[in-house]
């Protein structure tokens, strides 16, 4: 293959990285976008039938992203004629003080919730056995996004509107420079002036190659699916919502959709998982997340079989501080990072996309992304936080 030259070469086709070169395509930029994997595939952060959406959250700047992130959903759903979002509501639950921050976020942005006393948590949700000092708030706007067709159409999106996308191309080396080159695995060589590393758990693997290895570690994290006792009791149309359980275990959140990937199975994972290393993920054996999960469910979700059906793989990236890292390499003015997503970055993919195309095209760093720079971490030593 001949060595083209491109406004924009983003490395990584997961939800961030399709995202951003959809933005860009759209915005008149020539993007390739390259997959080291063929598409699609189940080895990273993205794959899966279903995430769950919601403005809200306890750090106010992802609710104000979400404000817009909703509306670019819309537009992707009305441009592609591809249904993504069910609006069945998010229910976070959690101590009774710790859900202050949440609620002040909706609040500020206008966005329709309701608190719930203890009391009514439960005789609303009588399906979950919740502790004395339980309440809940829930964010009317939020529900189920269909993952693997976002994916799909995000990149059916980005091809019509001029992009370029290869798979099976690994990008084994980055030649920085004002138009930088990129070279892959099957021996092609790509130029740009711009390049986006949306790389989710293997970002440490090109990016140290460059001198700058970020502060993240990668948790394999088990997808369980819990058969209902009574068919039908956790389904949309039974009301059930999503659903996030702060301090669900030992302060770990637990996190469930309702029973629609799987009539009659419940999605229902905890917040996190043994630290691999993302070429190898699954000869980790370790059995710790399957037997807390275990008896969590068969304390606070007692209309489950507390024995997982089905158990799925998917990763995480974790940043030490837990919020994402958007911003360009420290020495190289023309390559952007966007990795750290954790358990909570599918949702935020159009948001990021349409912020990055910005960064790309205005040569200015959006306000917002203060929160996800690299600098932050300089000095701090803090232990792993993930945030949800
Ligand atoms: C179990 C689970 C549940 C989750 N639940 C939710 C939820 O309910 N709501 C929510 O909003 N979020 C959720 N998330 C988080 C969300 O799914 C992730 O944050 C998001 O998918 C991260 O996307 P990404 O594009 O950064 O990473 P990825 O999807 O991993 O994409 C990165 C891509 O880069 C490619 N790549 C890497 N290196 C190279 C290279 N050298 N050359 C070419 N290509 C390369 C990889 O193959 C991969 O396809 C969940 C995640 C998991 C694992």
């Amino acid at each position: 293959m001949s060595n083209t030259v491109y406004d924009v070469i983003v490395v990584g086709a997961g939800i961030e990285g399709s995202s951003c070169a959809y933005q860009l395509a759209k915005r008149g930029q020539r993007t390739l976008l390259l997959e080291q994997y063929p598409l699609p595939h189940t080895l990273g952060s993205s794959h899966g039938a279903t995430r769950i959406t919601r403005k809200a959250y306890p750090e106010d700047y992802y609710t104000e992203m979400m404000m817009e992130g909703y509306k670019l959903w819309k537009e992707i759903e009305k441009e592609s004629g591809v249904k993504i979002f069910h609006n069945c509501g998010t229910l976070y639950l959690g101590h009774i003080p710790s859900l202050d921050c949440v609620e002040a976020g909706l609040k500020k942005h206008g966005s329709p919730h309701r608190v719930l006393s203890n009391s009514a948590v439960r005789s609303e949700y009588p399906i979950f056995s919740v502790p004395d000092d339980y309440t809940g708030i829930f964010d009317h706007d939020g529900g189920i996004l269909m993952a693997d067709k976002a994916v799909n159409t995000v990149q059916s999106l980005f091809k019509q509107n001029g992009g370029t996308l290869l798979d099976a191309q690994k990008v084994v080396e980055i030649i920085p420079g004002t138009t930088a080159t990129v070279r892959t695995d099957k021996g092609a060589s790509f130029s740009a002036s711009n390049i986006i590393l949306a790389l989710g758990p293997f970002t440490n693997k090109l990016t140290s190659k460059l001198g700058c290895t970020l502060p993240m570690r990668v948790e394999k994290i088990s997808v369980f699916y819990w058969k209902e006792k009574v068919p039908g009791m956790h389904s949309m149309e039974s009301n059930f919502p999503c659903f996030i359980d702060r301090t669900a275990t030992a302060g770990i959140s637990v996190y469930g959709l309702p029973a629609y990937e799987y009539p009659g199975y419940v999605k229902v994972c905890l917040h996190k998982g043994p630290i691999v290393d993302p070429e190898e993920r699954d000869l980790d054996k370790s059995t710790w997340v399957r037997e807390r999960m275990m008896k969590y469910i068969k304390e606070r979700q007692p209309w489950l079989h507390p024995e997982p059906s089905k158990e799925l793989t998917c990763l995480y990236t974790v940043s030490r501080d837990g919020d994402v890292i958007l911003d360009k390499l420290p020495t190289y003015d023309n390559i952007i990072v966007a990795a750290g997503f954790s358990g909570h970055g599918f949702k935020l993919g159009p948001i990021v996309g349409k912020l990055v195309s910005d960064m790309v095209i205005t040569n200015k760093t959006p306000e917002i992304f203060k929160h996800f720079s690299i600098d932050r971490f300089a000095g701090s030593s803090e232990d792993f936080q993930s945030k949800l």
